[in-house]
This record gives structure tokens, C-alpha cells and sequence, in this order.
């Protein structure tokens, strides 16, 4: 089977698991030459996450430790003080990372909450990090207010296939997701749009979900995927666990349908030992968290990933050389030019 690395919106999930299905190495191959048309093969995004506000959520997704319905050992907290979120974003600068995510447990954000996220969006901004928000469901309006202050990416995940959304979530509908991404869209904010994987599904849900994110017209920038991390208290605290190798298989395919986005290895992390990190890596990862808290789960601790970034020879991607699609082509075009093997890897024109 030939991949081909063009950007499409019209995956059918037979399509998606023929991918599936290809033998292991063939399938990492053909990821990585599509990563390395798109991006430098060794350098990753780092991005850190703050959780704004913790726990009380009322809605029921059932891996979620911050849903009010489950009795989990979460500690609730408010709404944080803008002037701690700033220095929070602050010291994840100074660690390396380029953007700044900023998680709230809502069902989404009421109005008198939105001076407050603005204003944060503002100092972030002011700090020069890329800035991210997931708040939950947004209105046009609310997405147009977030866009004004600044805000680059708005994080809302499709969580799982539609075929297998009522299994997780039952407070919100896939449409209203869609929706929420579309008011993003069009407020002209970056889409970051992944899912879960682990959560009990069948293998033509995995499928699923990423023909269903693939064919997102324009494709999200940023595409976490997450292991389940299964939290006591939680309805799936107890479910199988899923295969290693299927992980692997979905960043793989991931990198193939979504050639230029960043995929992004996130929750589940801190389970997995350096070399599934390094697989996911060679896989067509391009993105992970820094810092000791996923919002509520745990995640490597920073000093950890820097010393598995200097064993692998990755660098992370700074600030300075966050390029335009059209720039990295171009410098990617000129290294590759000097490079005698590229063409092992290398199919770009
Ligand atoms: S995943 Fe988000 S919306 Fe769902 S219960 Fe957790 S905090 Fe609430």
C-alpha cells in the first residue's frame, strides 16, 4: 500500500484501517516519511498545561476525574487569580516551552468568567508564548471574545468515534463538539482537536475517530492523542488495557492522515517507558506536554523528558522558529538538499 502524504478531507474508516493493518514497520516507514515532507524529523513542540480550574464539572465523561458525579480524590479549586496563571505561564517559558494551554473544568464558560480568561489570555500573550485554552463548549460569541484577546489555539476533543460517544459521554451531544470547533473555526483561532484511546472501544472506533478528525476541513493543527489514564472512582477505572503497539499504530496513522499537524503525545505519558516514547516519536509524534501535572494526571517530570530529548537528539521547537507551512517546506527543502541519505526518507518533489 502506498501512502501518499497530500492532505485529504474524504477518509472512510475502511480506508483508515487498511492502515491499520499494515504490517508494523511498513506502517512506521511510511509515517515517518511522511513526517519528515512535513516537518523536522527531530525536534519536538513543547507545550505546558495548567489546570485554571479544578474539578465540579457537570458533565459525566466517564474518564474524567473532575466530573462532580464520580467520587474521586481530585481537589476542587476555583476559578484561579489571573496574576498566578501569569506566573505559572512564566516559569513554563523558562523551561522551554513555546505555548501555554489553560484548562477549565466547565461545561463551558459562563459570562462573568469571561473577563477573567481574557485577561489571562492578554498576559500570556504579553509574555511571547502561543497561547491555548480548553474551557469546554463555546458559543460564537465567546470564541469571537477569545480570538479578540488573542487567543491561537482552542483545544476541544473529539474524544472518541460517533459510534461509540454514548458509551463515554451522555451530557453533551458529538454535534455540540462540532459545533464548538466550527465557532473556533470561525472565529480564525487554530483548531488543537485529538481524542482517547483506551477507553473500551473497538478497533474500527480508533478508525473512526481519526477519519472523523481527518476530514475536519481545514485539519486541526494540533492533534492530541491520549492514552487513558484510569483514574479510581471513575467508571472506566477498571477497563482493558489497551495493546502498546495499537498506541503506536494510532500516532502512525495519525501522522498519515494529518501530514501537517502536529500530533501530540499526551496523557498516558508519565505510563509509558522511554522507548514507547521514543516509538511514538519515530512514529510521527511532534508534540508533547512539559511539566509534573496533565492537568490532573500525572506527566514525566520535566527534567525527565530533557534528558530522554538528549539521548534521542531532539531539540524542541522554540518560539524564533515557529515558521509558516510555507517557510518550513522551504528550509526543509534546503537541508535536505545536503543531506546525502535523505531520499531513504524523503519523497518531497
Ligand atoms: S473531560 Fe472536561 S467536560 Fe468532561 S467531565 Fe472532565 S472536565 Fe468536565
Amino acid at each position: 500500500m502506498n501512502v501518499s502524504s497530500e492532505v485529504r478531507h474524504n477518509w472512510t474508516i475502511a480506508e483508515v484501517e487498511k492502515l491499520f493493518a499494515l504490517p508494523f514497520n511498513d506502517l512506521m516507514f511510511q509515517a515517518q516519511c511522511v513526517h519528515r515532507e512535513h516537518f523536522n524529523a527531530n525536534e519536538v513542540q513543547v507545550s505546558t498545561l495548567l489546570s485554571i480550574k479544578t474539578g465540579a464539572c457537570p458533565e459525566d465523561c466517564k474518564y474524567c476525574s473532575q466530573s462532580a458525579r464520580y467520587n474521586t480524590d481530585i481537589e476542587k479549586e476555583r476559578l484561579m487569580e489571573v496574576e498566578k496563571v501569569l506566573q505559572a505561564a512564566e516559569k513554563a517559558k523558562a523551561q522551554g516551552s513555546t505555548r501555554f494551554c489553560m484548562g477549565a473544568a466547565w461545561r463551558n464558560p459562563k459570562e462573568r468568567d469571561m473577563p477573567y480568561v481574557t485577561q489571562m489570555v492578554k498576559g500570556v500573550k504579553a509574555l511571547g508564548m502561543e497561547t491555548c485554552m480548553t474551557l469546554g463548549m463555546l458559543s460564537k460569541d465567546q470564541a469571537d471574545e477569545l480570538q479578540e484577546a488573542g487567543l491561537d489555539y482552542y483545544n476541544h476533543n473529539l474524544d472518541t468515534s460517533p459510534e461509540h460517544y454514548n458509551q463515554i459521554i451522555t451530557t453533551r451531544s458529538y454535534q455540540d463538539r462540532l459545533d464548538t470547533l466550527d465557532n473556533v473555526r470561525s472565529a480564525g483561532m487554530k483548531v488543537c482537536s485529538g481524542g482517547i484511546v483506551g477507553l473500551g472501544e473497538k478497533a474500527t472506533d480508533r478508525a473512526s475517530l481519526l477519519a472523523q478528525l481527518a476530514n475536519l476541513s481545514p485539519q486541526p493543527e494540533s492533534v492530541p492523542i491520549n492514552m487513558l489514564v484510569k483514574i479510581d472512582g471513575t467508571p472506566l477505572s477498571d477497563v482493558a488495557d489497551l495493546d502498546e503497539f495499537d498506541f503506536i499504530r494510532c500516532i502512525a496513522v495519525a501522522r498519515i492522515m494529518m501530514p501537517k499537524s502536529h500530533v501530540r503525545l499526551s496523557a498516558g505519558r508519565d505510563q509509558m517507558n522511554e522507548q514507547m516514547q521514543a516509538m511514538c516519536f519515530l512514529a510521527g509524534a511532534n508534540s508533547i506536554f512539559y511539566g509534573c501535572k496533565l492537568l490532573t494526571a500525572e506527566n514525566p517530570e520535566t527534567n525527565q523528558d530533557i534528558a530522554l530529548f538528549k539521548k534521542l537528539g531532539i531539540n524542541t521547537e522554540t518560539v524564533e522558529n515557529l515558521v509558516s507551512e510555507e517557510e518550513r517546506a522551504a528550509q526543509l527543502h534546503t537541508k535536505v538538499t545536503d543531506q546525502q541519505n535523505a531520499d531513504l526518507f524523503y519523497n518531497a518533489g
